[in-house]
């Protein structure tokens, strides 16, 4: 990727942006953004196309409205207990984009990042969107982690690598 200083929450308004024009109205699009983020390196371009998957795949599992909220947080990866990530030893910036839509079951969640794999009818989904999703997280040495509850909801969790200023 091109490598720039990237402001995540810009990144995410500006994604917010363009998945409005699409989500419908009984769509709730909730923002959490934590006021001192650490920067990241990466491709803004890139970084959005992520937002933009997530979101769209949380309006399908929506269809009867709902919340989406996307969270920004400042992580030290020392206080991370049960996650892993491969970006251990320098501090974490934690994206979260939850819904409270269908759901998967162990099954679906298993094969979600594989290229291809849909559970939507033909024409509605390519099975692309999270394989992009997961390739562009792994080329900004980040992690990228599901965890969903079938009839309750997805949450999505990134972490990406926190650029210190003075470094
Ligand atoms: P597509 O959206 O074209 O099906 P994706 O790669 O974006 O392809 O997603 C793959 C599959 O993962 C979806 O078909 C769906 O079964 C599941 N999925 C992804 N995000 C969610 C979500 N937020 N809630 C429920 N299922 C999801
Ligand atoms: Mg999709």
């Amino acid at each position: 990727p091109d490598l720039e200083m990237v402001n995540l929450n810009q990144v995410i308004k500006s994604a917010v942006r363009i998945l409005e024009r699409t989500i419908p109205k009984m769509v709730r699009i909730k923002l959490d953004l934590s006021e001192n983020l650490p920067q990241t390196q990466g491709d803004a371009t890139q970084l959005e196309q992520v937002i933009i998957n997530l979101g769209s795949n949380a309006n399908d599992a929506m269809p009867e409205g709902g919340c989406l909220t996307i969270k920004t947080r400042a992580v030290r990866s020392t206080d991370q207990e049960e996650e892993t990530s491969q970006t251990k030893g320098s501090d974490l910036l934690r994206i979260t984009v939850q819904d409270n839509g269908c759901g998967m079951d162990k099954t679906t969640r298993e094969q979600i990042f594989n290229p291809f794999f849909t559970t939507k009818s033909v024409g509605k989904g390519t099975g692309l969107g999270l394989s992009v999703v997961y390739g562009i997280i792994q080329n900004h040495n980040g992690n990228i982690s599901c965890q969903s509850i079938p009839g309750k909801g997805t949450t999505f969790n990134i972490d990406l690598p926190a650029v210190e200023l003075g470094k």
